[in-house]
């Protein structure tokens, strides 16, 4: 069903990380996923206390009052999912492309399966998706999302077919996502991908328990320790040599 505004819990004028040059990043509010390392759990349900709901046309007026600082950048549309609100993202990301807006959307495809003709319908007015792949198996992925479906590798698949560009990101956690099988499995798939863009390994940190708190949400991650830097450059060294691809970066600010 097409909603005339999209509903949105928070808005950051100048992301530096989700996409290239600096960017106006929405967040829109929903999400059908649990990951156990989410920051974000206000944009889980429907609505929270933060959600403001935006035209296409409020949406552009935020971008228009800065629009001097995006010209190396553009517009990305985060989460929650933000594809959990396909229908009006279809009708921005045409305005977007229109008005030649970069747009870059953040996703972890969790509504793939029920709305895939819609994914391709966007397909062609996004410039940038990109990927935060969860898992390589389906215990993984359930233990982590609570839900069993390889969603973002398949939608990485489809990109691929498509020949269209996108970032992969990944979550790295002590004990639940660093392991070597797991670490190795990333190399290799990264390895065979053609039109990755950029590949971002994010550490973990606890800075949302906060967040978890004050929504009275148990955090699930109390005892997992932040990883140092060492540890984060031994696993990027395994993804490397696993890739054998030499577009792997590193980034610590996104989650
Ligand atoms: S997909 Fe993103 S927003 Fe949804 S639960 Fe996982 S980390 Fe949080």
């Amino acid at each position: 069903m097409f909603l005339s505004k999209a509903k949105i819990f928070k808005i950051e004028s100048f992301g530096a990380v989700d996409g290239p040059g600096v960017r106006l990043v929405f967040f829109f509010q929903g999400c059908s996923y649990r990951c156990l390392y989410c920051h974000n759990p206000e944009g889980w349900q429907q609505s929270c206390s933060l959600t403001k709901k935006l035209s296409i046309r409020q949406m552009l007026k935020i971008y228009q009052n800065n629009k001097s600082f995006y010209t190396n950048g553009g517009i990305t549309v985060s989460g929650g999912d933000p594809l959990l609100q396909i229908d009006f993202l279809i009708k921005f990301a045409k305005v977007c492309k229109r008005k030649k807006i970069h747009l870059a959307i953040c996703t972890a495809c969790g509504n793939l399966h029920q709305d895939k003709s819609k994914y391709l319908k966007l397909l062609k007015y996004v410039d940038l998706w990109i990927i935060d792949v969860k898992a390589f198996n389906k215990q993984d992925h359930q233990f982590i999302t609570k839900n069993d479906e390889l969603n973002e590798k398949e939608f990485v698949q489809i990109l691929e077919e498509h020949k269209k560009p996108y970032w992969i990101s990944y979550v790295l956690v002590d004990k639940l996502t660093n392991h070597h099988s797991q670490l190795e499995e990333l190399g290799r798939f990264i390895g065979g991908l053609k039109y990755l863009e950029k590949f971002l390994l994010l550490s973990y940190h606890n800075m949302a328990i906060s967040k978890y708190n004050n929504l009275k949400i148990n955090y699930p991650l109390v005892s997992t320790p932040v990883l140092d830097s060492s540890q984060k450059q031994q696993a990027l060294e395994i993804i490397r040599k696993f890739s054998k691809n030499d577009k792997i970066w590193s980034s610590d600010s996104k989650t």
